[in-house]
């Protein structure tokens, strides 16, 4: 027997349950703002849960505040808030040194993520048989992959983009995040800004960044022609997801 497969039953050992099962994944769901991602992450956390498996749940700089997933649809439940510094590694076997269970793991925003994040998720999956479900946009405002987002691109078992309908103003699918500042898309500025796809005003992230900041999803023609549609003021159109 290999080396690494020593290695993976020992990790399995060590989790607990004494699971070696057909192998755990590495899976990252992807898609716009207002695909349903955030809903999808705790739809799939209730699943898991019913059939009596635990979940650690991490987010990072979720809309509704620290240590929360919340979907635009009014489903929220806590979770782990992590930062730069969070060794996802360790949070799972701290867990495990408390006499706790970690079956799988659920990342929301996981665009906020830093790759060294990502590898260290390859490697629960890898070295512990622990699940991860990623959840997050693939491309910024710029229509610049995240680089969290590109390194899950790379290492992921299942790369799932949801199929929920995100539409443009002109009717074609919504595929890109246009941040929009004063009315106007914008092309350039820090690749991390909070903000939100309901209100026209929000708070960015940065307390320099003067401008309104909102954001919303457009196809790639208006996203390239910076075409807001006739209503551009509104920025309602996500409601519907
Ligand atoms: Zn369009």
């Amino acid at each position: 027997m290999a080396p690494e497969h020593d290695d993976v039953a020992l990790a399995c050992a060590v989790s607990g349950d004494g699971r070696l099962r057909s192998g755990a994944a590495l899976k990252f769901f992807h898609g716009p703002m207002g695909a349903g991602k955030s809903t999808l992450a705790l739809q799939i956390d209730h699943n898991h849960a019913r059939q009596g498996r635990v979940g650690l749940v991490v987010t990072r700089l979720d809309r509704a505040g620290p240590g929360w997933i919340s979907s635009r649809i009014g489903l929220g439940r806590a979770a782990e808030e992590i930062t730069d510094e969070t060794d996802l590694r360790e949070l799972v076997r701290d867990r495990w040194a408390d006499g706790g269970r970690v079956d799988y793991v659920i990342c929301d925003e996981v665009h906020f993520y830093t790759e060294a994040h990502v590898e260290q998720l390859a490697e629960l999956v890898d070295g512990s048989d622990v699940d991860v479900y990623a959840f997050g946009l693939a491309t910024d405002f710029r229509t610049r992959m995240f680089p969290a987002a590109k390194r899950l691109f790379e290492l992921s078992d299942e790369l799932v983009r949801l199929q929920v309908e995100v539409l443009c103003w002109c009717g074609r699918p919504g595929l890109l995040n246009a941040r929009v500042e004063d009315g106007v898309v914008s092309r350039e500025g820090a690749q991390f800004v909070v903000g939100d796809t309901d209100d026209a005003v929000e708070t960015p992230l940065t307390p320099a960044e003067p401008a309104e900041i909102r954001y919303q999803v457009l196809c790639r023609r208006h996203h390239r022609a910076g075409d807001l549609g006739p209503t551009a003021n509104l920025a309602g159109q996500l409601r519907l997801v």
